[in-house]
């Protein structure tokens, strides 16, 4: 032990600490948290099926409702994409935290649904995710297998098979409010928090933006895993700033 020692004022150590003394840890993860499964982030130019279109036009609620073809056209691309990647070592380590009743929960700002794929359980996707789509008629859900083989059979937008109507992915679209209901059950677990660990998060996009302050403001402690400058870093109680896997496993590892 006497190794461990020399190493208290190690950052993965002194998250470490942080985690061991907390009763009421709760996780916020951004896109940087998938990135080591092979997912761009799409705010970074350049990268992979972000190249020829700019999300943040088509991917929007408008979009979907004015020319639903070229909306799927694009989103087609993008379940495809993200149907079949896997869950990286930085989500099992969270997940292991749960397991280990060290973290209440998790929120995430990714549709990709890693965090449930690597083993936790309560994870509140605020800005939904890619399992299901829904018809904006009737309300009927239809999973990601069935509509990843309506795209194959079909030339535009999978439909609802009682109203012939587009379907929406069960995601936030640009142009879209956040879901109410998960937004409500973020802001009460992170006003709970003792400890709120930001994973893979720029913390730049409101509403989730304003997570860390509500739990900072109810006494909590901060602690960020993230690459590149936040608007939190000077409030940060930790801050790691190295390779997102290699980080959470010094953390675990020093647990
Ligand atoms: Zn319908």
């Amino acid at each position: 032990m006497l190794g461990r020692l020399g190493m208290q004022s190690r950052p993965a150590e002194r998250l470490a600490d942080l985690l061991r003394s907390s009763e009421r840890a709760v996780v916020l993860t951004g896109a940087g948290i998938s990135v080591p499964s092979g997912i761009p982030d799409f705010r970074t130019p350049g990268k992979g099926l972000w190249e020829k279109v700019n999300p943040m036009e088509v991917a929007h609620i408008d979009v979907f409702r004015r020319e639903p073809d070229r909306f799927w056209h694009f989103y087609g691309d993008r379940f495809a994409s993200l149907r079949d990647i896997e869950p990286n070592r930085a989500h099992s380590v969270v997940a292991e935290l749960e397991r280990r009743g060290i973290v209440r929960g998790v929120i995430t700002q990714n549709i990709d649904r890693l965090h449930r794929a690597a083993g936790s359980e309560n994870v509140i996707e605020v800005h939904g995710s890619i399992e299901l789509c829904v018809c904006p008629e009737c309300g009927g859900r239809v999973g990601i297998d069935r509509v990843m083989e309506l795209l194959a059979a079909g030339e535009g937008a999978p439909e609802c098979a009682a109203c012939i109507a587009p379907l929406k992915p069960n995601v936030v679209l640009f142009g879209e409010m956040l879901p109410e209901a998960a937004m409500m059950d973020a802001y009460a677990l992170a006003s709970e928090a003792d400890l709120m660990l930001c994973i893979g998060s720029s913390l730049e996009v409101y509403p989730v933006a304003s997570l860390p302050g509500v739990a900072k403001d109810a006494g909590a402690r901060l602690a960020l895993v993230t690459q590149g400058e936040t608007p939190y870093d000077r409030d940060a109680d930790v801050k790691l700033n190295g390779d997102v896997v290699d980080e959470l496993e010094a953390v675990l590892a020093a647990l």
